[in-house]
């Protein structure tokens, strides 16, 4: 089976995209490639993070890899935190404090329409390819559930009465914006 790097030092993310891409495609982490770097995330998209991430790891390492980024966007917030939303509280990107912050901007409105949005970046020597994956649904007013990470205790997606939190990995990783981005990257690799 292919191997690719997948350049996240997220234990979640890589759980939840090894899940989707079993069967299909073998992942590499960083850790199995020695690259214990901290890799910048400066750019101001989506897009540019994620491209950022893989050109990282292709460029001082020379592996195939991809990379995701993804941002919570709140209607009522004209799409913020966005590409903000790991440092939305502060530079220690604490999930806890995200959450906080999100509730208290959103206390008192009725408009509580979100999406989370993944883009994944696939380099493959000099060819660079973009996947998408969004999920809509509502931010709750107070936290539930415990599986899952970031802003999944918040979050209701479109279809169920439960968070991401609370849907567990089982449910996440079939509809999730991540789960969309890498089932594209699937279909992708698979017509090559
Ligand atoms: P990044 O893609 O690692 O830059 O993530 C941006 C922010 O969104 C971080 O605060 C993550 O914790 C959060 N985040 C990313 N993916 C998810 C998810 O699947 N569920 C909930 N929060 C997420």
């Amino acid at each position: 089976m292919r191997k690719l790097v997948f350049a996240t030092n997220n234990r979640h993310k890589l759980e939840e995209v090894g899940d989707v891409l079993k069967g299909h495609l073998e992942i590499l982490s960083l850790k199995e490639i020695n690259c214990f770097d901290d890799i910048p995330e400066t750019a101001a998209t989506l897009e540019g993070n994620a491209l950022l991430k893989a050109q990282h790891i292709f460029e001082n390492y020379g592996y195939d890899c991809f990379a995701d980024d993804t941002g919570l966007e709140v209607e009522a917030l004209d799409g913020r935190p966005g590409v903000y939303s790991a440092r939305y509280a502060g530079e220690d990107q604490n999930a806890a404090r995200n959450m906080e912050k999100l509730l208290g901007e959103l206390d008192g409105q009725l408009n509580r329409r979100a999406r989370f949005r993944t883009v994944v970046v696939l380099i493959e020597g000099a060819k660079v390819s973009y996947f998408e994956g969004k999920i809509e649904g509502t931010i709750i007013e107070q936290k539930r559930g415990s599986a899952g990470f970031g802003y999944d205790p918040v979050f209701v997606p479109d279809g169920y009465s439960q968070t991401f939190a609370e849907l567990g990995s089982e449910i996440k990783n079939k509809i999730s914006h991540r789960a969309l981005a890498i089932q594209e990257l699937i279909q992708y690799l698979k017509k090559k």
